[in-house]
């Protein structure tokens, strides 16, 4: 037999080489499909066999969930409990669930996380055409119906208020889909994913581009509009709620959309934005929402006694101020900011 020549071989030899550089470096295209859900735009993306049904489905299990939780739809559980006018209601396991968990968190912050703001959250109108600012009896006389501590849970799917509250799970709702989704994309298959909730964003599997995941922070000051920096994680939850988000301005004053349970009015805490980068969504939800009305000593007291959850806080007088377990794992690039650890 004819032994080849040495230029037969490399050229082989290149090409095998070349075949198998391109299958180790092919980065399969994602499926990703966006829409217009629980009133914010969301993104899911989702890679491996399978993603081309599994994304649709995660979508529409999206807008399932907005009909159970969703305050302004005359059908959800939520809209059934606050016309029952303090009577029980039998509720979706989920929504039962999910109420449970937002009790659980009213408990952990002190009631700075209070499900029941409905009756605030409809005053105000933040976000609504119909948005003003109140007066201090209506404040006062909204503020007589908050108060977690009247809401009843019975065996996980009857649920009970006060006659008179009214529950808004916008602080928390997007958190816990956010986690369904995942879990259900899981189950069907798909190794990685991102979850994009309108600020909420959840990932999983490894990062396909290569690396851990890198995941921008928004710059709370809307005239810079750009990116306060960058998180990086392996797998999880990165949440931000701020005073940019939903708000109106009177007389010079910006009225925002997260409201203090103790006072009836929009949180004024010091702080512009709160980050929590956590295992779940649905913690990473509600805690972003506490913290920011607790402010930034009593809510960076609270995140360094959680077990694997960290946050950012940017404060009014332009610092970005990180729990320890943050350190070396957010990169800062907001100009005019100063660094701190606590
Ligand atoms: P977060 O800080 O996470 O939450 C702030 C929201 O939580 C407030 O808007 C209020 O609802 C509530 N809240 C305020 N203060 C407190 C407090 N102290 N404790 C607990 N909760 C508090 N928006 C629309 O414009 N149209 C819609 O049709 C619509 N449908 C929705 C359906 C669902 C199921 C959900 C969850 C939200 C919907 N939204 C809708 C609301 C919208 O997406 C909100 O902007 C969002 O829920 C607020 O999330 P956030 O991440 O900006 O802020
Ligand atoms: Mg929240």
């Amino acid at each position: 037999m004819k032994i080849p020549s040495k230029k037969v071989v490399a050229l082989f030899c290149l090409i095998v080489l070349v075949v198998a550089g391109a299958v180790l470096c092919h980065r399969p295209d994602p499926v990703e499909k966006s829409a217009y859900i629980m009133g914010t735009l969301v993104r899911v993306r989702a890679w491996g066999a399978g993603a081309d049904r599994a994304v649709p489905e995660a979508l529409e299990r999206l807008s399932a969930l907005e009909q159970a939780l969703s305050a302004n739809l005359e059908d959800s559980d939520v809209a059934r409990v606050n016309r029952a006018g303090g009577r029980g209601v039998s509720v979706s396991s989920a929504t039962g669930d999910l109420l449970g968990e937002a009790l659980r968190f009213a408990g952990l912050s002190g009631g700075a996380f209070d499900p029941t703001v409905g009756a605030l959250v409809d005053l105000w109108g933040i976000g609504t055409e119909q948005a003003r600012v109140p007066g201090d009896e209506e404040i006062l006389s909204a503020l007589e119906r908050v108060d977690w501590h009247g809401v009843r849970l019975f065996d996980g799917n009857e649920v009970r208020l006060e006659a008179g509250q009214q529950l808004d799970l916008g602080g928390i709702a997007k958190g816990y889909a956010a986690d369904v989704l995942r879990d259900q994309l899981k189950r069907e298959g798909i190794r990685s994913g991102l979850i994009d909730l309108g600020g909420n964003i959840l990932v999983f599997g490894e990062n396909p581009r290569g690396g851990k995941w890198r995941i921008g922070v928004q710059d709370p000051i809307q005239s810079r509009g750009g990116v306060l920096g960058v998180v990086e994680l392996r797998e999880g939850s990165v949440v931000t709620s701020g005073t940019y988000e939903r708000f109106f301005e009177r007389d010079g004053v910006r009225y925002h959309h997260i409201l203090d349970p103790a006072t009836g009015r929009p949180a004024r805490s010091g702080l512009l934005a709160v980050t929590v980068v956590s295992p779940g969504s649905l913690e990473g939800d509600a805690l972003t929402t506490a913290l920011f009305v607790m402010g930034l000593d009593l809510g960076i007291a609270l995140v360094n006694g959680l077990e694997g959850v960290e946050a950012l806080f940017v404060t009014e007088d332009g610092r970005v101020v990180l729990s320890p377990g943050l350190e070396g794992r957010f990169t800062l690039q907001g100009e005019g900011y100063r660094l701190e650890t606590r």
